[in-house]
This record gives C-alpha cells, sequence and structure tokens, in this order.
C-alpha cells in the first residue's frame, strides 16, 4: 500500500510520500533511546504541563486538523471535529489524573510484615519506546487514546500509522513537538506494514501496542512473542445490540441508527448485529429500517452530511462481498444493499434481516453501514446470538428490568456492556475486548499501567 492521502470522496491522490529509509529509521530510534533516559525522570507536573497546552494546540488546530481527516479517511467532517475535540479531553484526563493513577501502592501491613520488611511499596515505572501501530479509521483519537497515558507515564512512541492517513500521522508528531515535548517523545515512521517486524525485534523498542485488523494483530503479537515484548491488542469487533420487549423500543430505534454508521460505520465499537426480542422484533425492524434510510449519504466535508463513503476502494469491495454473501444465502435486504454510482467509495446504509450462522457476515466484521437483524425468542437466546461471535469487544443492552440487566453483566462475552445507550468510549473507562477483539486494555488507570514495569520495591 503506498503512503498517500487519497480522497475517498472521488479517489483523486492529492499528496504522495516516500517510506523512511534505513538510516532515518536508525536515527529515530538512536533518538527515542536517548529522549527515554531523560524523560523518564522529569516529574508528573512537567509532563502535564506540556499535555495540556498539546490539548489547547489541538483545540486551536481543530476546523484544520478535521478536514485533513476527512479529505485521508471520508468521515463526516463534524464528526471528525468531534473526536479532536475528544482527543483534548483525554489528554487533559490523563494530565490530570497520571500522577494519582501511578502513585505508589502500599501493601496492607500485615503483609509486609509477614513477608519480613520492614516496609515495601509498589511503584509504577516507564518501559521505555513503546511502538504503537494504528489504524485510519479515528485516525486522532486511536493515536492519543496510546499517547497521552503513554507520555504522562514516561514512555516514548513511536507511531507506524496506517499508509491512508499519512498527513494526520506528520500533524501528531508536529503538535507533540509544538507543544514543546522533547524531541524523540512522540515520533511518526513514515513505513509501510511491511517494516513493522524489524523495528519491533528491535532491542531498543520495549512494547507495542496495535488496534486494526486480526491478521496485523497476529503478526506483530507473534514477532513481539518472540522477542518476549509486552502487547496491547485492541483488534476488530461485531457488537451486539440486544432489545428486550421492556425497553423504549423507539429510542433504542433511534439510538441503533447511531450506533451503526457513526464514522461511515467503519468503527470496532459500532453496534453491527442487532438481535431483537420478538415481541418488539416488527416495531424495532421498522423504525431502524426508517431511520437508516433516512440518512443523509453524501460529500463528508457537507456540514449536513452523516454518511460518507468508506475509506478506501477496497475496504468498500469487502463490505459488498459480505453483503452479497448474505443475498445469496436468503438475507433479506431491508435496505441499501446497492453501490450508488457516483465517483467515489461510498455505500449505502443497509439493513439485512434473516441472518443464519451459515453467512459469512455473521462471523466477520462488516466494517461500514450494514446492519444485520436477528429475531430472539427470549433472553437466553439473545444472549446465545449474541455470544455466537469470535469477537467480544462490546455489547449494548436495552431493558427496564433489572434482573435482565444481571443476566446480560453476567453473561456477555464482552469488554463492555453498555445499558440502554450505545458503547463509547471514555478517558476514565478501560476499553478493550475479550476473544478474537485482543487483549489488554486502553485509558483509564488500567490503559496508563499497560506500560509500565510494576516494581516491587522491598526494605529489610
Ligand atoms: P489493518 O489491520 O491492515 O491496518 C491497521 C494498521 O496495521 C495499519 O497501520 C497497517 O499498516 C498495519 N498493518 C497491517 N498489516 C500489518 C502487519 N502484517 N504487520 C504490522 N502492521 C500491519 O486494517 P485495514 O485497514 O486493512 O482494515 C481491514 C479490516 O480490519 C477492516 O475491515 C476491519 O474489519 C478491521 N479494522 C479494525 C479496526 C479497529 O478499530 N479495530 C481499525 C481498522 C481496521 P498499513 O496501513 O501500512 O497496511
Amino acid at each position: 500500500m503506498p503512503i498517500a492521502t487519497v480522497n475517498p470522496a472521488n479517489g483523486e491522490t492529492l499528496k504522495t510520500y516516500e517510506a523512511m529509509g534505513e538510516e532515518e529509521l536508525e536515527r529515530r530510534l538512536q533518538l527515542a533511546e536517548a529522549t527515554f533516559r531523560t524523560y523518564r525522570t522529569t516529574a508528573f507536573a512537567e509532563r502535564a504541563r506540556l499535555l495540556n497546552r498539546a490539548a489547547d494546540l489541538l483545540d486551536e488546530d481543530q476546523p484544520e486538523i478535521a478536514r485533513v481527516m476527512t479529505t485521508e479517511m471520508g468521515k463526516p467532517v463534524k464528526q471528525a471535529r468531534a473526536e479532536a475535540a475528544k482527543c483534548a479531553k483525554a489528554m487533559r484526563w490523563y494530565a490530570d489524573h497520571a500522577e494519582e493513577l501511578l502513585a505508589d501502592e502500599e501493601p496492607a501491613e500485615a503483609d509486609v510484615k509477614d513477608s519480613g520488611a520492614s516496609r515495601a511499596l509498589v511503584r509504577y515505572r516507564p518501559m521505555g519506546p513503546v511502538l504503537a501501530v494504528m489504524p485510519w479509521n479515528f485516525p486522532l483519537w486511536q493515536v492519543v487514546r496510546f499517547a497521552a497515558p503513554a507520555l504522562m507515564a514516561g514512555n516514548v512512541g513511536l507511531l507506524k500509522h496506517a499508509s491512508n492517513v499519512p498527513q494526520t500521522a506528520l500533524y501528531l508528531e508536529d503538535l507533540f513537538h509544538r507543544a514543546g515535548f522533547p524531541e524523540g517523545c512522540f515520533q511518526t515512521l513514515l513505513i509501510g506494514s511491511g517494516a513493522v517486524d524489524d523495528i519491533l525485534r528491535d532491542e531498543r523498542i520495549k512494547a507495542a501496542t496495535l488496534t486494526g485488523s486480526e491478521p496485523a494483530g497476529r503478526a506483530v503479537a507473534s514477532t513481539a512473542s518472540e522477542m518476549i515484548k509486552k502487547t496491547v491488542l485492541e483488534l476488530g469487533g461485531s457488537d451486539p445490540y440486544v432489545v428486550m420487549p421492556s425497553a423504549d423500543v423507539d429510542r433504542a430505534a433511534r439510538v441503533a441508527v447511531t450506533a451503526r454508521v457513526q464514522n461511515n460505520g467503519q468503527s470496532c465499537i459500532a453496534a453491527k448485529r442487532f438481535i431483537v426480542h420478538t415481541d418488539v422484533y416488527d416495531r424495532f425492524a421498522e423504525r431502524f429500517t426508517e431511520g437508516m434510510n433516512a440518512l443523509t449519504v453524501g460529500d463528508p466535508l457537507a456540514e449536513d452530511t452523516e454518511v460518507g463513503p468508506l475509506a478506501s476502494e477496497q475496504g468498500r469491495g469487502d463490505l459488498e462481498e459480505l453483503v452479497d454473501d448474505a443475498r445469496r444465502s436468503g438475507a433479506q435486504v431491508l435496505c441499501g444493499g446497492e453501490r450508488p454510482d457516483r465517483p467515489g467509495w461510498y455505500y449505502p446504509p443497509t439493513v439485512l434481516a434473516g441472518v443464519t450462522r451459515e453467512m459469512r457476515i455473521h462471523r466477520e466484521e462488516a466494517f461500514g453501514p450494514v446492519a444485520t437483524l436477528y429475531r430472539a425468542a427470549d433472553l437466553d437466546e439473545a444472549v446465545l446470538i449474541a455470544n455466537d461471535s469470535p469477537f467480544g469487544l462490546s455489547s449494548n443492552v436495552w431493558t427496564r428490568d433489572g434482573a435482565e440487566v444481571d443476566r446480560f453483566v453476567r453473561d456477555l462475552e464482552a469488554g463492555g456492556v453498555y445499558v440502554n445507550g450505545m458503547t463509547a468510549s471514555h478517558p476514565a473507562f478501560p476499553f478493550g475486548g475479550v476473544k478474537r477483539s485482543g487483549y489488554g486494555r486502553e485509558l483509564s488507570g488500567h490503559g496508563i499501567r499497560e506500560f509500565c514495569n510494576i516494581t516491587t520495591v522491598w526494605h529489610g
């Protein structure tokens, strides 16, 4: 894949970049290592000052960087601005909370005594340069939710961003630099995915985080495991969205539309499989399909656009294949399902009913505005369908019955259960999945501690 900005709204190549050569990569690795030696000793207050400055700059840059993101990957510009605002908020959150999240822990006095110590504590120390392999779908957010905690913990970051968002990748390096972070704290490596392996094997890289597809996650995790390096993986999702009879069905249907098509449907935590109790299925299906049909699809730079093009021609092709496979196997297309005759990689909001286990879309991630509807006879069946997926990122349940909520929270195989609402990440809550959605957590105290050397300090 060339490193280039190609506008998904018309397929036009706007800017191409040469991949960095060996010498430049070596210079950057040396710089990362050297910077870490001193940066790791800086005070939390100093790191917070720099990160708050980065947040302020990002707020100032918001309109421009939003346009860049939209031009590179096609998300509606309003959503791009919201993404930039969310990044600034996360930076401030970590600036405010990191010191407390990484404060020394004192074990219970009785245990300290039992170990024979006069005093003992647990200290969170930084690990060193961390490699972040990131995707294009939230080109700022995916990076910032790694970078903000990493920098606050005293680590330094090297970003290998997706090849289709090079301008956003370079913007991020520039942002942290302008904020005053020492050179080498955060660097962008303009490289293709084929160059990741060598970098990951380099002794100077201490750990890696990847957000993206399963094959990419598997490649990075297997090299990292060979090198005995820690990884955090945030891979795909096919989140269930369960609607029970006691729910506010109309509201559930309205929110379902946003939950499915946010970011043109290209979100790992988008609700993708809509599992509806038979008593309210018809009503939900009707309202939901109406809502999907009513969306404004068009130029992502237009303020009123709700769904733009998919990020790449390949992505649209993959999605089309999933829909065609389901249709051939008997799924009913309640709306959408045909690519429009226009330039750009558009695909309409689509609802499929009658999806069965044999269809690829039942097991694979539909990365675009395509929803599948399932009818469940009761709660047990709803849980069975929800868990019948290789993924386990997040989940959504709509019910006003407390006992049902308890069952869902007990039984759903996912890293999150969102009740009467849609999944959305927040800096204070851990984010990540189980099964083939990956492992480890981002955000919150859990996220910042992933790349820390958890050190026992024992005094005799
Ligand atoms: P990829 O997983 O291929 O890309 C994500 C990142 O991983 C990019 O930086 C990419 O680099 C890099 N990468 C890809 N292959 C390797 C490898 N073997 N070793 C190291 N790094 C690698 O995602 P795609 O863009 O191809 O999307 C494919 C599917 O992945 C989507 O349809 C969706 O199902 C899923 N996906 C999930 C995301 C999520 O948020 N969980 C985000 C994006 C995709 P490069 O761009 O240079 O190839």
